[in-house]
């Protein structure tokens, strides 16, 4: 039998049926078999989680990961509206990057002249409050006005978006952390992509690659033949945010 789940819907607020949304979409590599590590267990382990040989002994759930964070409509509409240039993007990523594991290689160039820059930055920002409580966008309401009208291109200039490619080390859930250094920062990180949500910083993070200005994407870009943007490849062996060290890199 199919579980029914009730709460607050992250993205219409109303209490309803929750669905189970993929974060990130199940088109994009999430439907594998994964782990749920609680982060008490990860940071009491951590030299342990950080050797390439070891195995946590935990239950492994099957259906890839994500949250009861959306009501049906809701999910079904980020499905309709966005979920699709996520998935183009992050299939050609994976193809490339995954030759490279382990590589010296950094950084890689991709043109993305045939991806809707404006819908896969809603898909970003919907993965953020998804992966949030709903209390989260009772502070930064201006990002659901962002993901419920399709075509607006409003969106404040305290919040700056980032990316940066990833395949070795731990998913990060995207959830809302203080840092001494950045202030509000939100990380997700799930192969091929990590993705940072900043607030009210501002300066620019410099190691990952600001994709805010997607958000201005229009009928001249559109039409554009290419579109080159440049991103870094950084392991994610360290749960802190923006701590992109190696595996033989000292604490
Ligand atoms: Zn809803």
């Amino acid at each position: 039998m199919k579980k029914k789940i009730k709460g607050i819907c992250r993205i219409c607020k109303e209490e309803k049926e929750l669905s189970f949304e993929h974060i990130p979409p199940r088109s994009s590599f999430n439907k594998g078999r994964w782990q749920s590590i609680p982060s008490s267990k990860y940071y009491q382990n951590l030299e342990n989680f950080l050797k390439e040989d070891f195995k946590y002994k935990g239950k492994i759930k099957q259906g890839g990961i994500g949250e009861y964070s959306l009501c049906i409509e809701c999910n079904n509409q980020l499905g309709a509206n966005y979920v699709n240039e996520y998935k183009k993007f992050s299939h050609i990523a994976m193809s490339i990057i995954s030759e490279e594991k382990h590589s010296k290689v950094k950084c890689f160039q991709f043109d993305i002249s045939d991806i809707n820059h404006l819908y896969f930055l809603k898909q970003i920002i919907a993965i953020f409050v998804s992966a949030n409580s709903p209390e989260f966008t009772e502070s930064y309401p201006e990002l659901l006005d962002f993901i419920k009208d399709k075509e607006s291109n409003l969106l404040p200039n305290r919040y700056r978006i980032y990316m940066y490619l990833n395949n070795e080390g731990q998913i990060k859930n995207g959830k809302f952390s203080f840092t001494n250094k950045h202030g509000v920062i939100c990380e997700f990180t799930y192969p091929p992509f990590g993705f940072v949500l900043s607030i009210d910083n501002p300066n620019r993070i410099m190691e990952v690659s600001e994709i805010t200005n997607f958000k201005y994407y229009n009928e001249y870009i559109k039409k554009l033949e290419k579109a080159p943007i440049m991103l870094n490849k950084y392991p994610t062996y360290y749960p802190f945010p923006l701590d992109f060290r190696e595996l033989n890199e000292s604490m």
